[in-house]
């Protein structure tokens, strides 16, 4: 991949972050979040008017997100608007993984010229670390369950192999975007809790994604208030005070001659008290990031991935 991308910058650099000491003692787990980008919006309809044509080309982007990847190492990836299932199942087959993907019903990825099909969720895991114990995938309906949505899940109950421990379950989702939305997030957020709360049990939980709402919205209300007693992962790492300063930074065009910017943190990683938080991914500062904001030649998506180190 490097000497494919030679010429080209390098990916964004980051380090980690420590949060609890001793860090992954016998069954750690390291799980990357990442809205990626659907290949089939990000040339069109996302009119990242900053970003050279040639960065969000797909022969230059699968790279880099295959890039951004493997150099953290992850043992579970959970991912949002994958378009691509294919080419990253062949690739991350070939490293360890296996994956479930589970479409939009009506993707707006669908209706683009050189569509490669709807986006979706996707769960990958390392196969030599884990056994998969049941994997679920769910269309999201509204908290009162008289309408289904056009977002979706993925849930594994994953076991680490050779030990005792308990299973756990990760779940991944993305929630319906743009302003105006918010009782719909909401609705889908609290469906998708009672759905996990039914299912978990007392297994350790992982639940992350895109939930398209800063923590000033009702859904991120939801998942801090739930009786499956959530925590953020990247709050827990500022010392329970905060959440990062932004998950994804984009400017589009606007009407005329405008520019839109937004800079919101959208994308979390949740945890019950089952699972003992470690070490976090820092973000890049916007100096890193660069005036033409994301995605852009030094980092394939407008969401940045998320980075988290567990122990079970
Ligand atoms: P969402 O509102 O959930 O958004 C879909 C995607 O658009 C997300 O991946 C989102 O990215 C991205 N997005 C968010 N804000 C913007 C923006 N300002 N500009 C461009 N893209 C943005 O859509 P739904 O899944 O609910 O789909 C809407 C419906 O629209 C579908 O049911 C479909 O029927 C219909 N549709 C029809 C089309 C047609 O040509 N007939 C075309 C497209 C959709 P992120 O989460 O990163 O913010
Ligand atoms: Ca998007």
């Amino acid at each position: 991949i490097k000497s494919l991308l030679s010429g080209k910058p390098a990916l964004l650099a980051r380090t980690f972050q420590s949060v609890a000491k001793p860090p992954i003692g016998k069954n750690g787990l390291r799980l990357l979040q990442w809205n990626i980008l659907a290949q089939g919006l990000c040339m069109g309809k996302d009119n990242f008017v900053r970003c050279p044509l040639e960065a969000l080309d797909w022969g230059t982007r699968k790279l880099r997100i295959v890039e951004e990847i493997l150099q953290y190492d992850p043992d579970v990836i959970c991912m949002q608007e994958v378009d691509h299932f294919g080419y990253l199942e062949n690739i991350l087959q070939s490293v360890g993984f296996t994956g479930t993907f589970y479409p939009k019903p009506d993707s707006p990825a669908l209706y683009v010229e050189n569509s490669n099909g709807p986006d979706g969720c996707a769960i990958f895991y390392r196969t030599e670390k884990f056994e998969l114990v049941e994997t679920c995938t769910k269309i999201l309906m509204t908290n009162d369950e008289n309408m289904t949505t056009n977002q979706v899940c993925v849930l594994n109950k994953l076991q680490h192999k050779g030990n005792s421990s308990d299973a756990f379950w990760v779940a991944t989702t993305h929630l319906k975007a743009k302003s105006g939305w918010n009782d719909l997030r909401e609705s889908q957020g609290r469906y998708l809790l009672k759905y996990l709360k039914e299912i978990v049990g007392q297994s350790p939980l992982i639940v992350c994604g895109d939930l398209n709402a800063p923590p000033t919205e009702k859904v991120y209300e939801a998942f801090s208030s739930s009786d499956l007693e959530l925590q953020s992962a990247y709050k827990v790492a500022n010392g329970g005070k905060q959440e990062p300063l932004y998950t994804t930074w984009k400017i589009r065009g606007g009407k005329g001659d405008t520019l839109e910017e937004s800079c919101r943190t959208i994308d979390y990683v949740w945890f019950n008290n089952k699972c003992q938080l470690n070490a976090v991914l820092n973000f890049p500062s916007g100096e890193e990031i660069g005036v033409e904001r994301l995605p852009s030649f030094k980092y394939p998506s407008d969401h940045l991935s998320l980075v988290c180190d567990f122990s079970i």
